[in-house]
């Protein structure tokens, strides 16, 4: 056993780091500055948990790893379990990707009730704590983070053999490390300017969905997501990139969605009985800080999204917390640990890149052409679907793309079709 681990913010991240490290701690203490609810409600420092949540397949696989019955206690509060192709509808470049069960289970809830669940999971963990209502106010010298209580709890250092940052997008680990007088950590930025808009709606609404994506395409700045929530209700997520930006009173709303390229969102909205407003979310640009190439301070880790802020609209980054959540179980050496994170984020980062450099219109080439050419082959050829799926679903490599069965199926498309008769 390796004495007391600090995890700095409680939130899906920083829940699965203490999941993680709870077989191979005494304790581990995390320090939350939300009051932490009892239940699935929003809370200040989730804003983005009243927008669409996606969990990925892998990242399922990964929590329940960490905290083996999350998927049937998530199930039984609510949340509901189907495949991840079977029981969605993905319309990409404005046509629907061919259905079928491919054996990926992937869960729909809101994030308050993923956030939820794996929070009391992880409070039954009999050597974590979680003391919400703090501060983190930076490193004290030494192994130890001094915290403050924002209720007049006063201040404390609180000595650590490991520190995790999961204090999420608006981590300060950039200026704990000036203050120390380190080296700043590389960044990779991508200026993405993503805005939602999002509101709840009641209604049977999504036939035998659970999930519906409207992707953008080249040429085409604007997309849509909607999810089934808990309690019968649907969570529809209007977004834009560069520029656009989905209006939140109920006219402009509905007219955004008509605009897309598929009439489902628009008839959602025109058929379910609104729940509340819609609710705005700005996200300027996502961020990659490469604490793989920094020197940190001994026993200090970055996981989540302080570590990398993925673009939301692709639903990547509760997996992603997920999946380092793994490797931190595995390998707990802050610098091997973030190699091998910097190598489990180069795939999700290099799907998202790769898309939204196809923003411009201009035809794409190289493995952009490829993509967008399987894409729609995968409207009608439901193994290619499968294989876009699976690897956007973070359990395949974009490198199984290459596979040459692909490769030949795409070029059998291209043939004049008596050609494609006899092949
Ligand atoms: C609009 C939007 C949509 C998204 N959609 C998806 C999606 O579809 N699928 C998906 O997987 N992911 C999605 N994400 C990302 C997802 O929300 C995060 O990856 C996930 O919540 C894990 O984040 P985290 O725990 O690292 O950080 P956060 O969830 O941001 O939590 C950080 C925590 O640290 C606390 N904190 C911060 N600073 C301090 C401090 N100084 N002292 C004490 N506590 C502090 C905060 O209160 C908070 O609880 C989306 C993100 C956004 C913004």
């Amino acid at each position: 056993m390796k004495h007391n681990a600090v995890v700095l913010g409680g939130s899906v991240a920083g829940l699965l780091a203490a999941a993680a490290l709870a077989p191979r701690y005494d304790t581990i203490e995390i320090i939350e500055r939300d009051i932490l609810p009892a239940g699935p409600q929003a809370r200040r420092g989730a804003p983005q948990g009243r927008h669409v949540h996606a969990m990925l397949p892998r990242g399922l696989q990964a929590i329940e790893g960490l905290l083996p019955g999350i998927t049937e206690r998530l199930e039984a509060a609510g949340g509901m379990r189907g495949d991840v192709l079977g029981n969605a509808r993905w319309h990409l470049n404005g046509r629907t990707l061919r259905r079928r069960d491919i054996g990926l289970a992937a869960i729909t809830a809101s994030r308050a009730l993923i956030e939820a669940t794996i929070r009391a999971a992880v409070r039954e963990l009999p050597n974590v704590t979680i003391t919400d209502g703090h501060d983190i106010v930076g490193f004290a010298t030494g192994r130890a983070v001094r915290i403050t209580g924002r209720h007049g709890q006063g201040s404390r250092v609180v000595p650590a053999t490991l520190v995790v940052d999961a204090t999420g997008r608006g981590s300060r680990m950039p200026q704990w490390l000036a203050a120390l007088g380190g080296a700043a950590a590389p960044r990779d930025e991508v200026l993405i300017d993503v805005r939602y808009a999002s509101r709840v709606f009641e209604g049977d609404l999504l036939g035998d969905a659970l999930v519906v994506v409207t992707a953008r395409y080249p040429g085409q700045r604007r997309s849509s997501v909607m999810q089934r929530l808990e309690g019968g209700r649907v969570l529809v997520t209007l977004a834009g990139v560069h520029g656009e930006r989905p209006p939140g009173d109920p006219a402009g709303f509905a007219a955004y969605a008509d605009t897309l390229a598929v009439a489902d969102t628009a008839k959602v909205i025109a058929e379910g009985r609104p729940v509340g407003d819609a609710v705005p979310f700005h996200f300027p640009a996502y961020v990659r800080h490469r604490y793989d190439q920094a020197e940190l301070p001994p026993g200090v880790v970055v996981i989540g999204d302080a570590a990398c802020a993925f673009n939301p609209v692709y639903g990547q980054g509760m997996s992603v917390a997920a999946m380092s959540a793994e490797l931190l179980r595995e390998d707990d050496d802050p610098r091997r640990f973030h190699a091998g994170q910097a190598r489990l984020q180069d795939a999700p980062w290099t799907l998202a890149v790769g898309a939204d450099l196809a923003l411009d219109g201009a035809p794409p080439t190289g493995p952009a052409a490829m993509v967008r050419a399987l894409q729609l082959a995968a409207v009608e050829d439901a193994d290619l679907a499968e294989a876009f799926i699976r690897v956007t679903s973070l359990v395949d490599p974009p490198s199984a793309l290459g596979a040459p069965w692909i490769a030949q199926r795409l070029q059998a498309r291209q043939r004049p079709p008596e050609e494609q008769t006899t092949a």
